[in-house]
């Protein structure tokens, strides 16, 4: 029975069950599986238009819920994926390109003589420079705007040199000031992903004192985890999605297509070193989201670095590895917010499938290899 089960969420539960007993042991440590079933009755009047929203009135009037808690983070998601029927784009269209285009000019465009630098200074790398933030939310608070308009252009020498970019600045940084120790990078790619300016740019802040709360948090908890189980954390985390085939290796990165992702399609790279300079890392990230965008058609999204410090301080970060998030955050053209009450409040409601999404990421490509460098 178990070897026919296709692999997809709304199987998830027969998945697991059939998972060897180490693997199933882990996943469950890790999570929590409830599996609902929605019934509906629908009347004949809508018969129409549900079967042009969604194919199948059948698969409208029973719809099963798979609802996945992380039982460490308690981050948790409830996949529906009747609610992704919908044509996907996997190039951005002609409106988008347009609005792109249509802010070319602006001041990300001069950064030298239209964007403040810090007071150490600019950082340069091949394909941009660094800024200072006008408005900022740390004490350090930078950009790394890059040479080119449109953030969808992307290569993986270009991404190898906003990285090095970013933590040349972390170094500068943590030079004026070496109290300032916890470095975040952050992509927010266009309008959907909270980017207030169109050009491509990265963020990035060296913080005092502690982390910001969600990484703190993932911290703690692996710590705990370490202590109630004597394994590591992210160890097993990559093991349970191993295990489902929802991970994988690109190089020496591991690659997971998160169970209770944060909201769509979200993966999560984790490097084989404590840190994010690493080649092999950083080659993984570029493919990543090369697949992102020509794979999976994703316009819009958020990429972060959880990552410990970048110089000594008391709290204990030991077998917590460089981690790279990234999430897409929908289709540039639809006006309403892809994250609601769920999301901020309760779980995360989510219409794709991390099986498919894991297609994507396996699946042998011509077109972005070598990873397209140099
Ligand atoms: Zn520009």
């Amino acid at each position: 029975m178990t070897a026919d089960t296709p692999r997809q969420i709304v199987h998830l539960e027969t998945l697991i069950a059939a998972l060897p007993g180490a693997e199933r042991e882990i996943f469950d440590r890790i999570f929590h599986l409830q599996v609902s079933t929605g019934r509906l009755t629908i009347p004949a009047s809508m018969h129409g238009w549900v079967e042009e929203r969604f194919g199948d009135v059948e698969a409208v009037r029973t719809q099963r819920v798979i609802k996945v808690t992380n039982l460490i983070t308690l981050e948790g998601a409830l996949f529906n994926p009747l609610r992704g029927v919908r044509p996907i784009d996997l190039e951005p269209d002609e409106q988008v390109l347009v609005a792109i285009e249509r802010t070319r000019g602006g001041p990300f465009c001069h950064p030298e003589s239209l964007t403040p630098e810090d007071d150490f200074g600019r950082v340069r790398g091949k394909h941009c420079m660094t800024a200072s933030n006008v408005a900022r939310y740390d004490g350090y608070h930078g950009l790394v705007i890059f040479d080119g308009h449109n953030p969808l252009h992307i290569t993986a020498e270009r991404v190898h040199d906003y990285i090095d970019t970013a933590l040349r600045w972390a170094k500068r940084a943590h030079n004026a000031d070496a109290e300032a120790k916890y470095f975040f990078l952050m992509w927010n790619c266009l309008w959907k992903g909270g980017a207030s300016i169109v050009h491509g740019h990265m963020q990035v802040t060296l913080g005092r004192g502690m982390h910001y709360a969600r990484v703190e948090h993932w911290r703690r908890q692996a710590l705990l985890y370490r202590l109630a189980h004597g394994e590591n954390y992210f160890d097993d985390l990559y093991r349970a999605h191993s295990a489902l085939g929802l991970a994988t290796t690109l190089g020496q990165t591991r690659v997971i297509v998160s169970l209770t992702p944060v909201k769509e399609r979200e993966i999560l790279l984790i490097s084989p070193t404590r840190w994010v300079d690493n080649d092999d890392f950083k080659d993984a990230i570029s493919l990543v989201l090369l697949k992102y965008i020509h794979g999976l058609g994703v316009q819009s999204f958020n990429l972060v670095l959880f990552q410990r410090p970048i110089d000594a301080v008391e709290e204990d970060w030991d077998g917590f590895p460089a981690i790279v998030r990234i999430v897409d955050r929908g289709d540039l053209q639809v006006r309403t917010a892809d994250i609601g009450c769920m999301e901020l409040y309760g779980s995360s409601v989510i219409s794709s499938d991390p099986f498919g999404v894991m297609e994507v990421v396996v699946a042998p490509d011509r077109t972005f290899g070598p990873q397209g460098r140099g």
